[in-house]
């Protein structure tokens, strides 16, 4: 579909990575995560797995985290082998004039799918063939005519609100 990390549209996996660094008494843990191409996989896995195996282990818990992460990211990075790599003419996928007006024709249908459930990733996969537009584009254009719903946050200034 479309990475997360470079924008390109190109076969993708859900994935997390972690870092860990280990400072004697605390650890700083980092990750991402998201659907990835198998390009930023492949720089992700080797960053994170290589700067935790230097500096994972200077801590008390940082002993028994480290190995955990290392081990999780191998793992992830070896169930991501099976996935495509990005075609080389790969790229972000972007709507211009001719596009937009031919995928205008499908609107109600694509809203009209998501309001029911169907996943976006799958809709711009089955419309591609019908609409002459590339997954990617599909999928852009779904974001434009039907956003998803923003995610509750839980911040202290909310709950303050709802609290007074
Ligand atoms: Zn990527």
């Amino acid at each position: 579909m479309i990475c997360q990390v470079c924008g390109v549209e190109a076969p993708t996996r859900s994935i997390f990575l972690f870092q860990h660094v280990g400072l004697i008494l605390i650890g700083l843990t980092g990750r991402i995560n998201g659907q990835l191409c198998r390009r930023c996989i492949n720089r992700y896995a080797l960053r994170f797995s290589l700067i935790t195996l230097f500096f994972g282990w200077w801590g008390w818990h940082s002993l028994f985290l480290t190995p955990i992460f290392l081990i999780i990211n191998l793992i992830q990075f070896i169930r991501s082998r099976s996935l495509a790599p990005a075609p080389p003419n790969a790229q972000a996928p972007t709507l211009d004039e001719v596009t937009l007006k031919r995928l205008d024709r499908y609107r109600d249908e694509v809203v009209g799918q998501l309001a029911s459930g169907q996943e976006r990733a799958s809709l711009a996969h089955n419309l591609a063939f019908q609409t002459g537009a590339t997954p990617g584009q599909i999928y852009l254009y779904s974001l434009l005519v039907a956003p998803p719903a923003a995610k509750r946050r839980w911040t202290i200034a909310g709950w303050l609100r709802r609290a007074a």
